[in-house]
């Protein structure tokens, strides 16, 4: 299938017309505002690696970007602290576990082993360079908005009742300062964590943030170069181990793509050198991922024919 916008724009409204009726799933509900929001928004989105923006249904709605942001901390950090020191500090491999797990450092002596997990995340948050908590916070926030190529902003109503509520998170970061495994105070890490978590983005801003490493780390809207070349490939390997959690095995056996997904029920695969896809629905799977939001993002991907694993 040709990669012109006409065709890309088919595929686009085919993957919303067709699931937008796919039932199952459930928001997630440990975060509550979470639990709040309308399980009948459905959107996706395409951007391409030359900066088109296609889409269908509710892509202007504002959702919580939740575990999507740690890719982008994974390239402020490794941008900060260098792609070899970062993997020393943090790993790569996947856990096997849910994204939340504690049983994942026990058995790995309190290594994150991904910067796509909780812990992962967490730690490479610790890792930002950065005097204080505000500094920290605005320099991820200033990624975040570099990618989306527009000023997305935190979520008050989403941050407080993430802060609210992380008691879980805020285990892990002791857990990862008992086992040397953070690089400034726990709770700071964990505050800054949570709120890049609760940063707002639509569909077409997730897809633009894709279509960014889609090209090579410059933003084709914007033309800013975002995250060094060099970079970008160690963000799509991680994606493709850890994106979708316990399911990312069966997405690169059924899409082929590297892929991230959120609580929030945003779901993003990058097709490196041509696009960007995005969907956003909030009834989730068990293991976390946006029902709706990954149908859509499969149907996109295959009509494409865009695994990367398609022998030429
Ligand atoms: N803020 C959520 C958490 O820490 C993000 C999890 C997710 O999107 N998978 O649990």
């Amino acid at each position: 299938m040709a990669l012109d916008a006409q065709s890309i724009q088919a595929a686009v409204d085919a993957a919303h017309r067709d699931n937008a009726g796919l039932q199952g799933g459930a928001n997630a509900s440990y975060i509550p505002y979470l639990a709040s929001v309308d399980s009948s928004l459905f959107g996706v989105a395409v951007v391409t690696a030359e900066g088109e923006v296609h889409s269908a249904g509710d892509a202007d709605f504002e959702f919580a970007l939740e575990s999507i942001s740690k890719v982008f901390t994974m390239a402020r950090a490794m941008a900060d602290v260098g792609p070899e020191a970062f993997h020393q500090k943090i790993g790569a491999d996947p856990t096997g576990l849910p994204f939340n797990s504690v049983m994942a450092l026990e058995l790995h002596n309190d290594k994150p082993l991904s910067p796509l997990v909780n812990a992962g995340a967490m730690s490479s948050a610790s890792l930002v360079k950065a005097e204080g908590a505000e500094q920290r916070w605005q320099r991820i926030l200033e990624t975040q908005q570099a990618f989306a190529g527009r000023k997305i902003q935190l979520s008050p109503e989403v941050n407080h009742s993430e802060q609210t509520t992380n008691f879980h998170n805020r285990a892990i970061a002791w857990l990862l300062y008992s086992g040397g495994a953070m690089y400034s105070d726990p709770m700071e890490a964990c505050d800054v964590y949570t709120r890049q978590c609760s940063t707002l983005v639509s569909t077409k801003d997730l897809a633009t943030m894709g279509a960014t490493l889609a090209a090579g780390g410059m933003n084709p809207v914007t033309q800013e170069r975002v995250v060094a070349a060099e970079l970008v490939p160690h963000m799509l390997a991680e994606m493709t181990m850890e994106g979708l959690y316990t399911s990312s095995g069966d997405w690169a056996y059924t899409v082929g793509l590297p892929g991230k997904s959120g609580v929030g029920g945003g779901v993003l695969s990058v097709a490196p050198g041509k696009l960007a896809i995005a969907a956003f629905s909030p009834p989730l799977d068990p293991v976390g991922n946006s029902v709706r939001g990954m149908a859509a993002v499969a149907q996109v991907a295959q009509r494409l024919d865009l695994s990367l694993y398609k022998v030429p």
